[in-house]
């Protein structure tokens, strides 16, 4: 295929992992922020090919993975009203709140939808006047201009009967949390390519070069994450702490501009809970107040709403990158894609759904190694 197979040369990737090889002297703890990213090293087993000693851990960067338990619950009461149309993208329908998930609310008659874009759901609320459509914005950077274009065409179009229910958080106040905590063990990352087409990487040098870490925004196929492994080993060994691009066919340092504006305009910095991490600073996305009339939360009276996280799940620590999927105790026994505990079970890009797809029958013989030298 096109564009895709030419990232995934076998050969190229070999000639990758040997160079990783041969600059490698000692061991190296490096996160790969992004889940798609945690999807495509465990699908093609890129963390096997690595020098023995050089470790990957799974970041925080799964938007549906982090969506704390109470916003699920939030969701829920909406999606369960009767005037309510709730729509979102598909992959936050089975994530467990506290009770149960939005499929069983559709199951019980709610009006649940899924849609493919936020402008879907303004054209739902001018189909049905007579309806409060609300649409669930879950994820990063990546996906915020175009929800912030969803409320500034309601805004235009007058509509009083879309709202949004806003889950929005950001990379770099994540990446910061996890260097200040305790138990980091992280010494390099791999920034998410997607994020930084709409971000830039300006806002990664000062936690660079506060925290002595190399950053490296790396893309999603296999060569990219090597080349970016690379990298980022390389700048390790000489005692850099750089932030460099892999993923300069989609990446600029400023990024999308225009895009970035869009966001300024309609959302501000807010503070905001991660799910089993709890809360970071300036680290989300809300509605600025100019466009606080389509806030979901306000409009449903469910801001104070609060919920308790599972004490079995400890998706909180392998989304820090402490333990991995197969160290916790659920791990393909209690916890299974069909009967998910925790969110990083139910995304397509969760670290736990990735290791039950491609290694669950490795984590049952015990912990995922990578092989030894020659
Ligand atoms: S296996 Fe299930 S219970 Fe365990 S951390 Fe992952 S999602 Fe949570």
């Amino acid at each position: 295929m096109k564009f895709t197979d030419e990232y995934r040369d076998q050969r190229l990737a070999k000639e990758l992992a040997a160079a990783l090889a041969r600059v490698t002297t000692r061991p190296w703890t490096i996160m790969e922020v992004c889940g798609g990213q945690t999807h495509a090293i465990v699908k093609f087993g890129l963390d096997q090919l690595l020098p023995p000693g050089v470790e990957l851990v799974h970041g925080p960067g799964c938007p549906v993975c982090v969506t704390p338990v109470e916003l699920i619950d939030k969701a829920i009461e909406i999606a369960a009203r009767p005037e309510v149309i709730f729509c979102s993208f598909g992959d936050m329908l089975r994530v467990p709140g506290t009770q149960r998930d939005l499929f069983s609310v559709k199951a019980q008659g709610g009006d649940v939808r899924i849609v493919y874009s936020p402008l879907d759901a303004v054209q739902l609320a001018r189909r049905h006047p007579d309806r409060q459509v609300v649409f669930f914005a879950v994820g990063f950077e990546t996906t915020a201009p175009a929800n912030a274009l969803a409320v500034l065409q309601a805004h235009r179009l007058g509509l009083k009967n879309f709202s949004m229910l806003v889950s929005h958080v950001l990379v770099p106040p994540a990446m910061e949390a996890i260097l200040s905590s305790p138990n980091n063990r992280v010494q390099g990352f791999l920034a998410a390519g997607h994020v930084c087409t709409v971000m830039g990487y300006t806002e990664y040098e000062p936690i660079a070069r506060r925290y002595r870490v190399p950053i490296v925004v790396t893309g999603f196929e296999p060569l990219d994450i090597l080349q970016g492994i690379l990298m980022c080993v390389e700048q390790l060994e000489q005692g850099r702490a750089e932030v460099q691009n892999q993923y300069a066919r989609a990446v600029r340092r400023r990024g999308n501009e225009p895009a970035q504006e869009l966001i300024r305009h309609v959302f501000q910095v807010v503070p905001r809970k991660w799910r089993g991490v709890g809360e970071i600073p300036q680290s989300g996305l809300g509605l600025a107040p100019a466009y606080a009339e389509f806030d979901a939360e306000r409009r449903f009276g469910v801001a104070t709403l609060t919920a308790e996280e599972s004490a079995e799940c400890i998706s909180g620590l392998i989304l820090q990158g402490v333990k991995k999927p197969h160290q916790c105790p659920a791990f393909a026994t209690r916890c299974t894609p069909e009967h998910p505990l925790g969110a990083t079970m139910v995304s397509s890009e969760g670290a736990c759904a990735a290791y039950y797809r491609y290694r669950r029958d490795v984590a049952a013989a015990g912990p995922v190694q990578a092989p030894a030298k020659g």
